[in-house]
């Protein structure tokens, strides 16, 4: 008997990288275990901010691709693409007249984007995170891995629950966030999440060479200026990579920079060599499935198949609580 209903899911906008793995697809593969767990590449969340919309069904394959090999299963899980489900944009407009203008444009993670791109503030922008809120409540989900980013979101959609709940009667579920350990992985600029769109990451299929070179760019204390000067590990981003692929170096490397027996160059040789050893299974297990051209395509469309019902029921139910005819 499984504890509960899982969902959550990741803009099909390029390769995963290792904000995403720490953040969330640790999770993704580990709660499969306990939970119904539910994996949706939310391609239409991903059109808020992409011109180059023909590059959706490519990175559609390599994100999947990369979850795959990274252990997430499609025989227990669910694992689908938003829009071949399209009940979910039913739920949506539904959910945007319970939602409040406000609560919109209140949220950081809208007034940062529009920062970022201010010639495309468009309408399913303001709305995301109600199209969130739909995700998650279709499939009833009571758990939601996610990076800290979207913690926001979550605690918007508990809102709308709360709200949708307190008009209709009970009828969704809140949900809760569910964290890693490192829910923020910070980018290769130190100041920035690792994003993507950011172009600060690192994915996980990078071959050694690449990640040598990226690695090689990361910034480090910005107070150690010479190879002699005395190296802050808690404020250094190479260092917190450290803690989770040089495990059993760490406590070496945090004394040796403190002492400015290592400098940033050596620190990062170090760590790029680990990140490609640890990676180095993911690369091989995602060209062995590569092989079989099919292989993601299959598995979206069995997902969709099982997600259907799911998000029929609940959308059924819905629109006989709010009285719909
Ligand atoms: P984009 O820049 O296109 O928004 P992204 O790199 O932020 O892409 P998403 O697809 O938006 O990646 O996020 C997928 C999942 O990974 C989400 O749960 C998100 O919270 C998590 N995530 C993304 N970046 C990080 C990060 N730097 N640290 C921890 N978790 C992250
Ligand atoms: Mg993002």
């Amino acid at each position: 008997m499984k504890r509960g209903r899982v969902f959550s899911g990741a803009r099909p906008t390029g390769r995963q990288h290792l904000g995403n793995y720490l953040g969330a697809i640790q999770n993704y593969v580990a709660l499969q275990e306990d939970y119904e767990c539910v994996y949706c590449v939310v391609d239409l969340h991903a059109l808020t901010t992409l011109t180059e919309t023909e590059k959706l069904k490519g990175n559609t394959y390599e994100m999947v691709l990369d979850w795959l090999a990274a252990g997430m299963d499609p025989e227990t899980s669910i694992i689908f693409v938003q829009s071949h489900v399209p009940q979910v944009t039913e739920l949506h407009i539904i959910l945007s007249m319970v939602t409040p203008m406000g609560w919109l444009t209140r949220l950081p993670t809208f007034k940062e984007k529009v920062r970022l791109q201010p010639d495309n503030v468009n309408y399913g922008l303001l709305g995301y995170p109600v199209l969130m809120a739909a995700d998650i409540t279709l499939y009833k989900a009571d758990t939601v891995p996610v990076g800290e980013d979207q913690a926001p979101h979550l605690e918007f959609t508990r809102e709308i629950v709360r709200r949708f709940n307190h008009h209709f009667g009970p009828t969704l579920i809140e949900p809760q966030i569910k964290l890693t350990h490192y829910p923020r992985v910070m980018g290769l600029d130190r100041v920035n999440k690792m994003s993507k769109s950011l172009n600060n990451h690192i994915e996980l299929a990078f071959s050694p060479e690449v990640i040598e070179q990226r690695v090689m760019t990361m910034v480090t204390d910005p107070q150690r200026r010479y190879r002699s000067d005395p190296g802050r590990p808690e404020v250094c981003n190479v260092f917190a990579f450290h803690g989770f692929f040089s495990a059993q170096q760490v406590e070496d490397i945090e004394s040796q920079c403190r002492s400015a027996e290592i400098g940033c160059v050596d620190c990062k040789r170090s760590l790029a060599r680990n990140l490609a050893a640890s990676l180095a299974p993911f690369r091989q297990r995602r060209a062995e499935l590569a092989r079989d051209e099919n292989l993601v395509w299959d598995v979206l469309s069995d997902g969709a198949n099982r997600a259907t019902p799911i998000a029929q029921e609940t959308l059924e139910e819905v629109k006989i609580k709010i009285g719909l005819p």
